[in-house]
């Protein structure tokens, strides 16, 4: 179409499929095509600088999450090696002759959707308006809640992709898969570390919920380093559009 800046071939690879936060649709084909059989316009085209933005401000929010972790394990006396990834969940390399869905990595991260869905249960126990915090997030809240909520249940299919992957790929040895579940990989990487700034923002909000908070940050934290030692090529993995530089 004249006009439209030229697509990124295979940007939506390797996307988390939030297009509504999505900082690539004027670039993205298959958005247009969705949006064209949708009949919807491309008024989402217009946000992409504002998610750019919104996606920077999380990454400083992460690094804010990181440093409040390490501050946690300090003051809970969790050992510094307790945070290195050869230790989390066990010996993960070891474990890949398992069926993906048993794998250490696939466990975490169905715990993890069980860990939110309690969190979320529990605060809406405390308050007393009868309505559901993941419905109904304070204003200030309402970011974080959303990221929170898009990949509560996006992190667990991806991993078990990845490792299906991973262990097709041990059986034959081929570099498309290997490049795909690394590939795969990062996408859950940074669904992770989305999820960790986002609940270290709400962390401080909810006293009554701050161990529970403290708990899903951790686990959170476990499970990012423990996918960073299954898929070791993972963070590096250039995606189309989000990490190759473009015209
Ligand atoms: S790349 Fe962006 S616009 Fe395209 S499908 Fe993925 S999230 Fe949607």
């Amino acid at each position: 179409m004249s006009g439209e800046p030229e697509p990124i071939q295979g940007i939506h690879i390797y996307c988390d499929r939030w297009c509504e936060r999505c900082a690539y649709t004027s670039r993205c084909l298959q958005f247009r095509l969705e949006a064209e059989e949708r009949g919807a316009g491309d008024a989402l085209q217009n946000f992409d600088a504002l998610n750019l933005q919104f996606w920077q401000e999380m990454g400083v929010a992460l690094v804010q999450a990181m440093r409040l972790i390490r501050e946690i394990a300090a003051r809970e006396g969790i050992e510094a090696e307790d945070l290195q990834g050869e230790t989390a969940f066990g010996e993960l390399p070891g474990s890949l002759h398992r069926d993906a869905r048993e794998h250490p990595c696939a466990s975490a991260a169905l715990v993890y959707a069980g860990m939110v869905n309690e969190w979320f249960a529990a605060a809406d126990e405390l308050t007393d308006t009868g309505e559901s915090l993941l419905t109904h997030p304070p204003h200030v809240l309402e970011e974080s809640i959303q990221v929170i909520r898009h990949y509560h249940y996006f992190i667990y299919p991806k991993i078990v992709r990845a490792l299906e992957g991973r262990l097709g790929e041990k059986a034959v040895s081929d570099r498309g898969i290997e490049a795909d579940c690394s590939g795969t990989a990062k996408v859950v990487l940074i669904a992770i570390d989305r999820s960790l700034a986002a609940w270290s923002l709400l962390y401080g909000e909810y006293p009554a919920q701050e161990d529970n908070t403290l708990s899903i940050l951790l686990h959170l934290d476990r499970l990012r380093r423990s996918v960073e030692v299954v898929f070791p090529e993972a963070r590096t993995f250039i995606r189309q559009g989000f990490d190759a530089p473009h015209p």
